[in-house]
């Protein structure tokens, strides 16, 4: 636009009519030196644009023609590190990817077998460690698995910066698989904005905004997020069949890390289920029952304590792992978190809701009922010696004060060591 203004400006000086002619003769020279400088730099510019267009229609179409679909997929798979979001091969969020993921799931390398991803219905109290194995401590990873979605993300946003996870597939519609759980849910007036209500006539008027949270890789903004589908209750392969399995579109995201600063992504999607909404709600509640945590607190490593995640590996039904927190980080100005943990995963794990949970027994043989819990999205999963490491927890808590009656437990138990739940116990 600049150069097109000067353009102007300079053009008209070239032209001066005869009667200016003597008096601007030398301004018509450097006139006319600028107007070619000026053709130049918009031709410089013209090249720039084409070539910025050229590098994306190259991109897309070797994404589209000269690499198969296969090809596309790997690329994408081996293009985000120790990131876990699964990769089918599939174009389109719409397609049920059964088969695919069956494979997937059959030649996994990472966990050959996956002998401790327990299917969710299966969960079990012998699944848990002896320590802590409680109905309470049970029910808790039940509800958390009722909360667990499975997201299908079919599009890769231009916006991802270069070096990025996914960067080398920007412009691109092959899917991607992730995990998250839902947060919250929130009653709404006026014309629901859900895919089936936006095209019709009469659009349900009463509708939720339903907050699910997964990892800022999985999806990287509102581009992303309403090319994305959200699966609930897809806990074994008849959900599907049957109808128990749920799907929410989604629709913006509400609030994401920087990229160098963490891994979180929140996003909303809409839903006029009101049914759906009720189950949700029931779920949420019970969870909020028994544990505590806040974010200025630390785990004390030394505690015995469980970490759990329920996650879609591969986009497969939901599968429970558990292990054990192995460090936290945290930051001294704002309390954020970044645990590592022994919990199994897989690629589509990524953005799953991990759970810590501490216990607490003031008294030697008399069964607990409290502890605290923190919770963190899962980032990335270690291969070798490497741990798994989870994103920094969100700098604003949303929930889960720690009442008094806890803090002080937990005081008494560091300052006198009276938990048989620490590891000099065992
Ligand atoms: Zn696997
Ligand atoms: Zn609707």
């Amino acid at each position: 636009m600049i150069s097109i203004s000067f353009l102007r400006v300079v053009n008209k000086l070239a032209t001066l009519p005869g009667p200016f002619e003597f008096e601007f003769c030398h301004l018509r020279f450097w006139g006319k030196l600028c107007l070619k400088l000026a053709h130049i730099v918009i031709e410089m510019e013209s090249n720039s644009c084409k070539g910025q267009e050229t590098s994306r229609a190259a991109i897309q179409n070797e994404a589209s023609i000269n690499l198969s679909k296969e090809d596309l997929a790997q690329r994408k798979k081996n293009d985000q590190g120790l990131h876990e979001c699964e990769v089918l091969g599939t174009f389109g969020s719409d397609y049920e990817a059964g088969p695919e993921s069956d494979f997937a799931w059959n030649n996994c390398t990472k966990n050959p077998g996956h002998p401790r991803f327990i299917p969710t219905q299966e969960f079990s109290l012998n699944d848990l460690p002896i320590w802590c194995r409680k109905l309470s401590v049970l029910n808790y990873v039940r509800r958390l698995s009722d909360l667990t979605v499975r997201l299908r993300v079919g599009y890769t946003s231009w916006g991802r910066p270069n070096g990025y996870c996914f960067s080398n597939c920007r412009g691109t519609k092959i899917v991607h698989y992730g995990s998250g759980a839902i947060r919250s849910v929130r009653a709404e007036t006026g014309p629901c904005p859900c895919p089936e209500c936006e095209h019709s006539p009469s659009p349900n008027q009463t509708w939720y905004k339903v907050f699910v949270t997964t990892a800022l890789h999985v999806v990287y903004n509102t581009e992303e997020a309403k090319a994305t589908k959200i699966d609930l209750f897809y806990d074994s392969k008849g959900c599907i069949e049957d109808g128990r399995m749920k799907t929410i579109h989604g629709m913006n995201v509400v609030d994401v890390d920087r990229v160098d600063e963490g891994d979180n992504s929140f996003i909303m999607c809409a839903t006029h289920d009101t049914l759906l909404v009720q189950k949700i709600e029931d779920h949420w509640k019970q969870l909020h029952l028994g544990f505590s945590g806040q974010l200025s607190a630390k785990p004390i490593k030394c505690w015995r304590n469980l970490c759990v995640m329920v996650s879609h590996p591969h986009g497969q039904p939901k599968k429970v792992t558990i292990g054990e927190m192995k460090g936290c980080e945290m930051l001294k100005f704002d309390g954020q978190k970044e645990f590592t943990y022994s919990t199994d995963s897989c690629r589509g794990s990524s953005g799953a809701f991990m759970l810590l949970l501490e216990f607490y027994q003031l008294v030697r043989g008399v069964s607990w009922q409290t502890g605290m819990m923190w919770s963190a999205v899962h980032s990335s999963g270690g291969l070798g010696d490497l741990p798994n490491i989870s994103g920094w927890t969100p700098a604003i808590p949303e929930d889960w004060p720690t009442p008094f009656s806890v803090s002080i437990c937990r005081a008494l138990l560091w300052l006198f060591g009276l938990t048989w739940l620490s590891e000099r116990f065992f």
